[in-house]
């Protein structure tokens, strides 16, 4: 049974062929600059030549008639006919208090997934030009939605809300959802079994450490706290979002610079984090560790504060589950720097915990980085979000009928 994942970004689709049942990747690639000029096709098949193409891509439309014209293609293709795909498992990033799970989509789910648009403007709106495109192309072909809220849904309320007037929640719907939901979900569950428990008896924190960055609480298999808010902004300091700060500072920069809110809003989702702490350097953590290791001052600040606010929210989230069992790292900085690790996990030792440097050396494989010793189990997971997707549209498919 195949599933097609595709996670549809404002100008970029990437996809993936699974094969559910043995969970081997098909086929993966990417349909980038969808609308911009230079518009790129990267097809990689199981065994066969990959396909890096420049050709014209004037909208999402565009992207999914070339990806499904290939992979039915004779000679670059795998499968015989696009009834041979089982179902399309699509990545939804905002689906607000209405999804704490996955869902099949119909008429009813699309609107409900337009109404939390509001929350997610550009995200959303991608990931439904996605569903779109897919539903005109496969009409008879079973859809389902992931969200990369879903996970966090089950956040205590003492957890999610505000310090503001209540009635923002009552009206507005005003709290934290938190993000990468899918990712979270993923490690935890793989952390369990590296760690050879059940997930119901594990008190786990998940550090998803990419461009976009986030940390979990997960209790017992469930999420009850996160880093990220209403939006991705919250949380970490990132590779261009500041993360936490106090509100008032937009009030102070706002009248010294005279700059509206929109432009103050760029400037916290674009040019903070590693990039503005950097003075500019770069929001790429590799050139951020690069220029680290020439001691180059600005770099060092930037990932300094990177590291303390990391192992601060670690430190909260051990408070907030009353202990922790294993701490997680996962994404493109969780899971190849080990140097990031090692300054994060130098404020943790309190709690007995032992990084092995060599284990700690090691570059995105899944293993437990920590002595025998160690109190607390620290864990490299590569994260997986579209085999998620796909085990996740299976699940539903079964489930529905
Ligand atoms: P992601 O958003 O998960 O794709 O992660 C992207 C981030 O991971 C970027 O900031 C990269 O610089 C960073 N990254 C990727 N490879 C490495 C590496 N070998 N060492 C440090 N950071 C890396």
């Amino acid at each position: 049974m195949k599933v097609l994942v595709i996670n549809c970004g404002s100008s970029s689709l990437k996809f993936q062929l699974i094969d559910v049942e043995t969970e081997e990747v098909i086929v993966k690639g990417i349909c980038d600059r969808i609308a911009i000029e230079g518009s790129r096709f990267v097809f990689s098949a199981l065994n066969k030549e990959t396909i890096d193409s420049k050709i014209v891509l004037k909208n999402h439309a565009d992207a999914m008639k070339i990806i499904l014209e290939t992979l039915t293609d004779e000679k670059n293709g795998v499968i015989k006919s696009l009834d041979e795909i089982t179902a399309v498992g699509h990545r939804v990033v905002h689906g607000g208090e209405r999804f704490a799970s996955s869902v099949i989509i119909n008429d009813d789910v699309i609107k409900a997934i337009e109404e939390c648009s509001d929350l997610a403007p550009l995200h959303n709106k991608a990931n439904l030009t996605g569903i779109q495109a897919c539903k005109k192309m496969m009409p008879e072909t079973p859809m389902v939605a992931v969200f990369d809220t879903a996970f966090h849904q089950t956040m205590p309320e003492e957890a999610y809300l505000y310090g503001i007037p209540y009635d923002y929640y009552e009206k507005y719907k005003v709290r934290k959802y938190g993000f990468h939901g899918t990712s979270h979900a993923y490690v935890a569950q793989r952390a369990a079994v590296l760690m050879d428990k059940d997930q119901k008896e594990l008190k786990l924190i998940v550090c998803h450490l990419g461009n976009g960055a986030s940390v979990t609480a997960v209790k017992y298999g469930k999420s009850i706290d996160t880093s990220m808010g209403l939006t991705p902004l919250e949380g970490l300091i990132m590779g261009t979002r500041s993360g936490d700060i106090d509100p008032s500072v937009l009030g102070y920069i706002g009248n010294k610079e005279n700059k509206g809110l929109e432009e103050l809003m760029k400037m916290l989702n674009h040019d903070s984090g590693l990039l503005g702490l950097s003075g500019g350097e770069s929001s790429d953590f590799r050139d951020i560790v690069s220029a680290y290791e020439k001691n180059d001052e600005r770099a060092v600040r930037a990932l300094k504060a990177f590291a303390y606010r990391t192992a601060k929210y670690i430190g909260s989230y051990t408070a907030a589950m009353n202990g922790v069992d294993g701490i997680c790292f996962t994404a493109g900085i969780g899971e190849n720097s080990g140097l990031v690790r090692d300054m994060i996990c130098n404020y943790l030792t309190y709690l007995g915990l032992k990084l092995d440097p060599d284990k700690n050396e090691k570059r995105g494989k899944e293993q437990i980085i920590t002595t025998q010793d160690s109190n607390v189990k620290v864990m490299v997971i590569p994260t997986n979000e579209e085999l998620m997707i796909a085990r996740e549209t299976y699940k539903e498919l079964k489930n529905g009928k």
